[in-house]
């Protein structure tokens, strides 16, 4: 199965509502222990269409027999403060077609900048966040922009309406302060109940950091924070969702930290299964 890349300049005439497009963003500049995010979307692409698994979702839609998905390549992002920028810019072109966006990450610090277009065209959104990590921080180790703080500026910035966060098991005093100080809604690994609901209604925007994971079942990640979901436990997270999924990203995959691309494939799994919900 081999499906066109096109650059994300080409293809916004064919994009429109009920279309989703697919983008990578190769930006790890932002990681605060090691770099490697910025190889994730060439590699989750090439253990796409490796040719060992089908592209049917577990809701049985096919995603190789259809054409109303594309994968229209990397942003160019360039670095520093211009590429929050570069990728804001390029994520408000792809969303004025009407069309749903999946980012490939790129390190957490993303999700700002795509956040920053998604609530222009969804003023009431709740952001289902899937993380060890809560990524509130107000700065770390000096830069406000880190992977560590983009939750602190899309709340000071009201991006969303409701950010609730699951799997999170690296909670410190600092960012439980935050937390509180913009009402988050913090469901616990410890707390966490397979098959609870979130209430997550309306417009939803799901962010991914693959560290969510067990190491066990994702080792290519940055940080690992042991602890973490199984695959079948963030696939039911997902599939709880009742709200309409209008926008989601997969972050964190670090290729370097991968063993026999298991987590790429794992990055894969969660492709195929939100490109379905964002073509519902
Ligand atoms: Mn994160
Ligand atoms: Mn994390």
């Amino acid at each position: 199965m081999t499906r066109d890349r096109l650059s994300p300049g080409t293809l916004l005439e064919v994009l429109g509502p009920g279309q989703v497009a697919v983008v990578g963003v190769p930006l790890d500049e932002n990681s605060s222990f090691l770099r490697g995010p910025a190889l994730a979307p060439a590699r989750i692409r090439a253990a796409l269409h490796a040719g060992s698994m089908n592209l049917c979702t577990e809701d049985g839609v096919d995603l190789g027999a259809r054409n109303d998905w594309h994968d229209l390549g990397d942003i160019e992002t360039g670095s520093g403060e211009a590429a929050l920028v570069e990728i804001e810019r390029h994520m408000t072109k792809l969303l004025a077609t009407g069309a749903r966006v999946l980012s490939l990450g790129g390190d957490h610090s993303i999700t700002h900048s795509i956040m920053r277009a998604v609530a222009a065209v969804h003023p009431r959104l709740t952001i289902l966040h899937i993380d060890a990590h809560p990524d509130l921080y107000d700065e770390f180790e000096g830069s406000r922009r880190s992977h560590a703080c983009p939750f602190a500026r899309i709340m000071e910035e009201r991006l969303a309406m409701r950010l609730v966060q699951v799997g999170i098991r690296a909670m410190n005093p600092h960012q439980r302060q935050q937390a509180d100080r913009f009402g988050v809604e913090v469901v616990s690994m410890r707390e966490y109940q397979p098959g609870k609901p979130f209430d997550l209604y309306g417009p939803v925007y799901v962010s991914l950091d693959l560290d969510a994971l067990d190491p066990a079942f994702a080792p290519g990640v940055s940080h690992h924070e042991p602890g973490g979901f199984s695959v079948r436990e963030v696939l039911q997270l997902l599939a709880g969702i009742e709200g309409t999924v209008v926008g989601a990203d997969i972050v964190e995959y670090n290729p370097t930290r991968d063993h026999a691309d298991m987590t790429a494939m794992v990055a894969v799994k969660f492709y195929k299964e939100l490109v379905g919900y964002l073509l519902r």
